[in-house]
């Protein structure tokens, strides 16, 4: 039976080559994005196993709407991939950073990726083993928190807890949560200067997506191995 997949921010970097990757193995892809225009661009280069979904990750009303749009498409959704993120706060100290600041990047990051899959659970539950996958970054490590980039990893550092508080709380049921750091990549978050490519940094993702053991779950992984929360 062919998979689905929903990817929220997957009209560019990551998120539309981790789209691209699982259209290749077969899967049925929701290119989540909260632009229409570019989403339905991203849509027809992902190819014809792909639907545009238009959803905002940051406005619940927007969550509801596209959840509602999915249900209406399928009747079943087997991986959620919640990669929309910001980057606003490069070179913001945690001594400076404005709580204006941190509510926005807590709503798209952190608070996002908790309504979206709420809002997901019941197509989810009718997987025969859902997949979650949380892309977080090794800014949200407890080793890896920056002084100086402080709402960006206070938020991946909460979303990670959001990935361990789901897993506790769908343990009895088929469904696996996990968060992945695709390590620094070359998009418009990450820069010309990072060091690997989309391909490279979709590449976690898409295996736990696909090939990973459907036993993991409640872990933080890089490179296809687990790294310490
Ligand atoms: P990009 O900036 O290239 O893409 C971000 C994507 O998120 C875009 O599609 C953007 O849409 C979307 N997005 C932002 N806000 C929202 C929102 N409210 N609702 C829906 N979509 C939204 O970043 P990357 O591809 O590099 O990042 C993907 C993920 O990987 C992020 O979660 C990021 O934190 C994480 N990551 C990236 C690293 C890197 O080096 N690149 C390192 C570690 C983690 P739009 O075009 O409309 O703005």
């Amino acid at each position: 039976m062919q998979k689905t997949v929903l990817i929220t921010g997957a009209n560019r970097g990551i998120g539309l080559q981790t789209a691209m990757e699982l259209a290749k193995r077969e899967f049925r892809v929701f290119v989540g994005s909260r632009d229409p225009r570019s989403g339905a661009d991203a849509a027809a280069k992902v190819g014809s196993n792909a639907d545009l979904l238009v959803i905002d990750v940051a406005d619940s009303e927007s969550i509801s709407a596209g959840t509602r749009a999915l249900a209406d498409k399928t009747d079943r959704l087997d991986v959620l991939i919640n990669n929309a993120g910001i980057y606003p706060d490069r070179g913001v100290s945690v001594l400076d950073v404005t709580r204006a600041r941190m509510v926005e990047t807590f709503q798209t990051n952190t608070f996002g990726p908790i309504e979206v899959t709420q809002a997901c659970l019941p197509l989810l539950r009718k997987s025969a083993a859902a997949r979650v996958i949380n892309v977080s970054s090794g800014y949200g490590q407890l080793d890896g928190l920056s002084p100086s980039v402080a709402s960006y990893c206070l938020s991946k550092l909460a979303l990670n807890g959001v990935t361990i508080m789901l897993d506790r709380a769908l343990r009895n049921e088929r469904i696996s949560i996990n968060s992945v750091c695709p390590g620094w990549v070359r998009t418009e978050m990450g820069g010309a200067d990072a060091d690997r490519s989309v391909e490279e940094g979709a590449s976690t993702i898409v295996w736990l997506a696909s090939e990973a053991p459907a036993s993991l779950s409640g872990k933080f992984f890089r490179d296809r191995k687990e790294i310490p929360w």
